[in-house]
């Protein structure tokens, strides 16, 4: 699939924001999706942040599966310095858990002379302004399905001495792991225009078929048993989605854009059922490629530079003899 790249211009201010705020900062909250625990994790963060302690929420957990939560917990928990829990929309007074995370991992900042002061983080779409409406008990931050509504950083009090700075929601320049840019777009945390609804719908299926072939069986009536279903190519499967929904064109040619556009429509709603896309082992072994990719580019840069600067000494000597 080709990699997706998305890095709206407004997200350098919002780096630059963080960069400037961070100084007065004790604890990041960085709010993740439940479902693409690690894929939505700023891989600069802790270089953004200066390493400051880190509490991760696991949002939107009631569209997670239940028996991965608890998995990434203990994974993101096992770090130094991070403190990790679950959350969804449905519970109404979140405000004392979050607080509770932060005073563990700033416990000498209390009263109002040392008050806590705390940076909330997160891609676009993790719900990150239904969190901060529900913590205001105003309902004035805009909500919506979108990537990349912008707004002013806001300042929130929790407590008489705990301070919550909101950024806008962020991505990073460059997607180094693929699978996680598939799944960020699979989640609605990338605009629309910068990746393919068919690329990433397939991908999406690619996985569901061999982790949660049940639910999307069900989902679409496949009528599939779990082999037959795991042993279809993700084309096919689109191709089946799009004949189940009546996704066809004039002529009887299969809409297959407009099947994609029903997968992830439905993966987002929580429709196929509570679904998490990878875990620390698939994490594990999609970075190690990265890492190994990221490498080999850095080889093959070098050696140009090498061979380049051979020419250039080359051509000076010509020029010189
Ligand atoms: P933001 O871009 O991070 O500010 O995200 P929003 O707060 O605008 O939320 C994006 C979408 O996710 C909206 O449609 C919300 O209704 C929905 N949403 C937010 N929190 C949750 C949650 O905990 N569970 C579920 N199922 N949906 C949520």
């Amino acid at each position: 699939m080709s990699t997706i790249q998305w890095f709206p211009g407004h997200m350098h201010l919002t780096r630059k924001a963080i960069a400037e705020r961070i100084k007065d900062i004790d604890v990041v909250i960085e709010l993740l999706d439940a479902r693409l625990p690690a894929s939505s994790a700023n891989p600069l963060l802790a270089e953004l942040t200066g390493n400051r302690p880190t509490l991760k929420v696991l949002n939107k957990q009631d569209l997670a599966d239940p028996a991965r939560t608890p998995v990434w917990l203990d994974w993101y928990n096992a770090r130094e310095g991070t403190r990790a829990i679950a959350l969804d929309a449905s519970e109404r007074a979140p405000a004392r858990r979050l607080a509770d995370g932060c005073r563990q991992l700033a416990p000498n900042r209390r009263g109002m002379a040392r008050p806590m002061r705390v940076l909330i983080v997160g891609v676009p779409n993790v719900g990150k302004s239904t969190l901060i409406n529900t913590l205001s008990a105003r309902r004035e931050a805009k909500t919506g399905d979108e990537a990349g509504i912008t707004k002013q950083e806001q300042r929130i009090v929790l407590e008489d001495d705990f301070y919550l700075w909101d950024t806008p929601g962020m991505l990073w320049p460059r997607i180094v792991v693929p699978e996680s840019g598939e799944r960020l777009a699979a989640s609605g945390a990338i605009g629309r225009n910068a990746y393919d609804d068919e690329e990433v719908a397939m991908a999406l299926l690619g996985y569901l078929k061999q982790h949660y072939g049940a639910q999307l069986d069900a989902r679409f009536r496949l009528g599939l048993a779990p082999e037959a279903l795991a042993a279809l190519h993700d084309d096919e499967l689109l191709e089946r989605i799009a004949r189940k929904r009546g996704a066809v064109m004039s002529g009887g040619r299969l809409n297959l854009q407009k099947a994609a556009e029903l997968v992830l429509v439905d993966f987002r709603a929580g429709a196929i059922g509570p679904i998490t896309l990878e875990t620390p082992e698939d994490w594990r072994v999609w970075q190690a490629a990265a890492d190994q990719r990221e490498a080999e580019r850095a080889e093959r840069k070098s050696e140009q530079r090498k061979r380049d600067d051979r020419r250039a000494r080359n051509r000076a000597q010509d020029e010189g003899g």
